[in-house]
């Protein structure tokens, strides 16, 4: 088979949803992936920030081959070690002994989850922030802020407003002791790696604190190490009620989580939600060997020292404004709107990154990238961008 080849096949069996992808991928190792044709390429989008620790890494591997050999399923109606060993290590994170972990599948399902429990206060309206991205389900779409993918499917859910992003006083004025929950990315992900004005989140707590409302953070994409802290808001001192992971949680397995904290830990009772796959064996192998391993290498550290490393080699090129982000979430922002031209030139010259819009080159690599790698990221970018003009 080749690239092309597979294009027809995809375009003639696959809803057209997601454009025409260009390239049909084989295998990878770490941060290097290879397609079908045998051109090999350098990861620096990990899967949408999935990869945590890139493609088949040896644990990851073993810890889902030995899962697989041993218990597949077994749904919510029975308990399993991986599962309770999971939502420990999660709540030890948090730091609140009181947190209570629900495991589902994806982000979206994650976001659903805390949407439900918000309404468990009794209070009925919700704020979310103008850009934000939640998720695509119908719930999970009414607190997305992008009108491009909300309009199309209108009516939505009701009484949810959208402040604009880093607006505390927007936010100040928006919620009120009507307020069931404030959702907020402690970094816009899918907006273009937008990192809020410094106070943002503790100004969004002390609303809370002062309304009664829930301050959910959505660290689906800020999550699991990946900007240095295991959820993304550690930085701001602040404690929220509930967290929501997917993403890079399931080390590249499709897993996701709501984790209530403090007086919402209990919301939910016997029979309030559910999912049938939440919990399952192989994913929750995969999450808990990655987690071993991110905290045995220092990764979340070492993010850091490849976030400055980064934003010093591409903030000098003459068509750069400013590399953004966190860790390994970062932004490249250009000058001109050239991103989507870009776009086809990073992937001829072996990278994969993309385009949140048309002056933004998102990266997410997997955090076991090696510094190797992350130089020749930053060499090939610069050779592109140059060329490019
Ligand atoms: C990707 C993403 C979601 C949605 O996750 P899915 O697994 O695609 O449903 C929700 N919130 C944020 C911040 C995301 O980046």
């Amino acid at each position: 088979m080749t690239n092309i080849e597979n294009q027809g096949r995809w375009a003639n069996s696959v809803q057209a949803n997601y454009g025409q992808p260009q390239i049909s991928l084989d295998h990878g190792i770490g941060a290097e992936v290879w397609d079908i044709e045998g051109k090999r390429y350098l990861d620096f989008l990990g899967g949408i920030a999935t990869n945590i620790l890139g493609h088949a890494h040896p644990e990851i591997v073993a810890a889902i081959s030995q899962q697989a050999g041993k218990l597949s399923h077994v749904s919510n109606f029975y308990m399993h070690e991986g599962v309770i060993t999971l939502a420990e290590k999660l709540k030890s994170f948090t730091g609140d002994t009181e947190a209570r972990v629900f495991f589902c599948n994806s982000g979206a399902e994650a976001n659903e989850a805390a949407l439900k429990l918000s309404r468990l206060t009794g209070r009925k309206k919700i704020v979310a922030t103008a850009g934000a991205f939640h998720g695509r389900t119908m719930g999970a779409l009414s607190l997305t802020g992008q009108p491009s993918k909300r309009d199309p499917f209108k009516p939505l859910l009701k009484g949810i407003t959208h402040v604009p992003f880093g607006d505390s006083k927007a936010m100040r004025k928006a919620v009120t002791p009507k307020t069931a929950m404030v959702i907020v990315e402690p970094i816009l992900g899918e907006h273009g790696v937008v990192v809020p004005p410094v106070g943002y989140l503790k100004a969004i707590r002390e609303i809370c604190d002062a309304t009664g409302a829930l301050m959910i953070v959505d660290a689906v994409q800020t999550g699991m190490g990946r900007t240095g802290t295991w959820f993304g808001y550690e930085y701001a001192g602040i404690m929220p009620d509930v967290i929501t992971l997917a993403k890079g949680l399931g080390g590249g397995l499709p897993l996701g989580a709501m984790i209530a904290l403090g007086r919402t830990a209990h919301l939910f009772t016997p029979g309030s939600h559910g999912t049938t796959f939440g919990g399952n064996p192989i994913a929750c192998a995969a999450a808990n060997a990655a987690i071993a391993v991110i905290e045995r290498e220092g990764y979340l550290q070492r993010n850091i020292e490849f976030e400055l490393e980064i934003k010093a080699g591409l903030s000098s090129l003459p068509q750069v404004q400013e590399v953004r982000g966190q860790g390994l979430l970062l932004g490249v922002v250009f000058k001109a709107e050239i991103a989507t031209a870009l776009y086809p030139k990073f992937l001829s010259a072996g990278l994969l990154v993309n385009a949140p819009n048309n002056s933004v080159i998102r990266i997410a690599p997997p955090l076991s990238v090696t510094p190797e790698q992350i130089a020749e990221f930053i060499a090939l970018f610069s050779e592109v961008v140059t060329n490019h003009g």
